[in-house]
């Protein structure tokens, strides 16, 4: 998308927020009416969730090279990954819990496009729910995480395929091209499906009144996800910038790059400015093109707060119990659907809706954060490029050790 369509969007949304709002206030129930556009844009969406999942983390896991050469660094970088991201996840939703910000607005679960509410899962459950006995039948299903599972095995199996393994991979890097591309061209319905998804919950909730409600608790929705993504750089970047024996001098030698992240919303479009300032620094080259480039896609703790924090606001708002297991769910989930969302602005938006339906939440609930979202999209993309090049100071360290 040119830079020209981006900002064009970029208003586009804001005055279907807008609009969505007045006509929910002005026409009541009535405003149902275009309940049907939010539902085309959410069915989209939907449509892309498994060919995207699996060409991305195929094509993601393939261009790691032979995995069982990775060796220590390798081993580093993943578990940084991993365990920053379920941190991430975990500051989200438990901020969400002690802020509640969806407390005091309440949406009835009896809606057209509902997921079904998830079952009562036990941990055995969840570890079960990892391996599928028909990855047709789980991709028919939307089941995401056997699917990313399958994916990361597949890719990694590719990397020690050699020559015969080539076509294949081309094959997942050309779909994943193409994937990125349908999401685009899904991204310029997204002011019809935010009006109507703005529109419709106002005026499920009662019209003029609930215009308030709703914007009260949109605004603390977006504070909880600020206030995770601040509390997430201070306490854990922070140790782990002195930890990687770096200070204040490296946040502003690398400023640049997060400035780049806010401004483009784009992970992948701000990593040859992050290299650059981080090898202008003075970091080693290898741990920065190891932990870097590969981190645009897979490691994205700034995506992880928002996530956690949209899947409890909503549980909220819905009034969904979730459950010990469920938050161990979605933690696991969304540290997986993390490897799965793009680099790309709005990149994660299609696995939070999928991961909405796990505890079932109704994929319309998602217009509610949509109107926001640009927004939050920058300052989760800033996180998720300063996780990277911390993550590239710590391997520095650890390589010199
Ligand atoms: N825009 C984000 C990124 O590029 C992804 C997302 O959270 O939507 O890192």
């Amino acid at each position: 998308m040119s830079k020209h369509h981006t900002i064009l969007l970029l208003y586009s949304i804001v005055l279907a927020v807008i609009l969505g709002a007045a006509t929910g206030w002005y026409m009541g129930e009535k405003a149902l009416m275009f309940s049907w556009m939010g539902t085309i844009f959410l069915n989209s969406l939907k449509m892309v969730v498994v060919p995207l999942i699996v060409a991305a983390i195929i094509s993601g896991v393939a261009s790691l090279g032979d995995v069982r050469k990775l060796g220590r660094p390798g081993t580093i970088t993943f578990i940084y990954y991993i365990s920053t991201t379920i941190l991430a996840v975990t500051v989200g939703m438990v901020l969400a819990e002690f802020i509640l910000p969806g407390n005091n607005y309440n949406l009835s679960l009896n809606s057209s496009i509902i997921n079904d509410p998830s079952s009562s899962k036990g941990l055995s459950d969840v570890l079960l729910s990892f391996i599928s006995p028909n990855i047709i039948a789980s991709a028919a299903n939307l089941e995401v995480l056997p699917l990313i599972v399958f994916s990361i095995i597949f890719g990694s199996a590719l990397t020690v395929t050699g020559e015969k393994g080539r076509i294949v991979t081309n094959f997942f890097e050309g779909l994943n091209s193409v994937m990125m591309v349908i999401v685009g061209w899904i991204m310029y319905l997204s002011p019809f499906g935010i009006f109507a998804l703005v529109a419709t919950p106002i005026a499920e909730a009662g019209g003029g009144a609930a215009v308030l409600e709703t914007f009260t608790a949109v605004g603390s929705y977006l504070m909880t996800v600020l206030g995770g993504l601040l509390i997430h750089s201070i306490a854990l970047f922070t140790i782990l910038v002195i930890l990687g024996g770096r200070g204040k001098k490296y946040l502003c030698d690398v400023m640049p790059a997060l400035i780049t992240a806010l401004s483009t919303s784009s992970s992948s479009a701000t990593v040859p400015l992050s290299i650059e300032c981080a090898t202008g620094h003075g970091l080693m080259k290898s741990p920065v093109r190891l932990m870097i480039p590969l981190g645009s896609t897979i490691n994205m703790n700034g995506t992880a707060v928002y996530q956690g924090v949209a899947v409890i606001f909503l549980a909220q708002v819905y009034g969904v119990n979730l459950i010990y297991s469920d938050y161990v769910l979605v933690a696991i989930t969304a540290a997986m659907a993390a490897i799965g969302s793009a680099g790309i602005p709005q990149g994660g938006h299609i696995m939070t809706l999928m991961l909405f339906s796990f505890v079932g939440i109704p994929a319309e609930g998602f217009g509610l954060l949509l109107g926001v979202d640009w927004f939050l999209d920058r300052a989760r993309t800033t996180i998720n490029v300063w996780g990277d090049l911390v993550g590239a100071a710590v391997l520095d360290r650890f390589m010199k050790i």
